[in-house]
């Protein structure tokens, strides 16, 4: 094990005692009208979030909308994606600063659809995962394995690879606050969650790999999230898993009810 003195740690730990982190994703999906009506209806429930922390990711389009819309709730906004330089010409790209003009504290980084439709490699990924944590945004960096790696045995060594290609203990000086979410590929939009045990089990692995990298207490203090085919039935139960600190959350987020019963089962 690499053990990490602590003080070139720059880590802030979130604290797992702090309840879990609730992660909206809504991908492409947004209209004025709807994207209003969702927020004001997360608004107006947010004083029951309990220890809960909940952060919406609507499409760059919709976050300066979103921002003054929760302006005075303890939800947070998040981007779905970021680039890795401050300005320049990067036609069609956002920066971490613009991102934080216009109020976005998390960004994911490295989901599925990114890796597989967009060509982002671990070198992308790691350019981004720093770049968001230089500017004050916390990363929350993706990984899971696919229906045929799961099938040959492969998940534990693939996220594990995938982990460890972004989380650089030779850059361990610029690290802030940063959050993982274990997203099985075949889980993703499927309806077909991992079981709690299936989760919990590549969950304990994942906390594992970042005591090697960080040390125990750091590790501990790193949120874990688990991802795909999050629904209201069956939150409470991967909640209830030792290593699950929380959830990203794609299609059930842009429904009120559903998004604020996994709320409720975080809190
Ligand atoms: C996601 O997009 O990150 C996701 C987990 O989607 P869903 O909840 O729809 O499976």
């Amino acid at each position: 094990m690499l053990a990490l003195p602590l003080k070139a740690v720059s880590i802030v730990p979130m604290g797992i005692g702090k309840g879990k982190l609730i992660v909206g994703n809504w991908k492409m999906n947004s209209s004025p009208a709807a994207d209003s009506a969702l927020l004001e209806c997360f608004a107006k429930s947010s004083a029951s979030f309990g220890t809960a922390t909940v952060v919406v990711c609507p499409p760059f389009t919709a976050i300066a909308a979103a921002s003054k819309i929760l302006a005075g709730s303890p939800i947070s906004i998040g981007a779905q994606n970021v680039h890795w330089e401050a300005s320049g010409p990067f036609t069609g790209e956002i920066s971490p600063s613009m991102l934080r003009d216009v109020g976005v504290d998390y960004v994911i980084v490295g989901h599925s659809e990114r890796r597989s439709a967009f060509g982002e490699n671990d070198a992308i990924l790691s350019k981004k995962f720093y770049a968001a944590m230089a500017s004050g945004i916390t990363p929350i960096l993706c990984l899971g394995e696919s229906q045929s790696e799961r099938e040959n045995g492969l998940q534990s060594a693939v996220v594990e690879r995938q982990l460890r290609a972004v989380i650089d203990p030779q850059k361990i000086e610029h690290f802030g606050n940063f959050a993982v979410a274990y997203e099985p590929v075949w889980a993703i939009g499927t309806g077909k969650s991992a079981t709690a045990e299936e989760a919990q089990t590549m969950h304990r692995h994942l906390r594992s790999v970042l005591a090697d990298i960080f040390g125990e207490k750091f590790a501990e203090d790193i949120r874990l999230l688990y991802g795909g085919s999050v629904s209201g039935s069956n939150a409470a139960e991967l909640f209830a898993q030792k290593d699950i600190d929380g959830a990203l959350v794609g299609g059930a987020s842009r429904k009120a009810d559903e998004f604020l019963a996994i709320v409720a089962s975080g809190t």
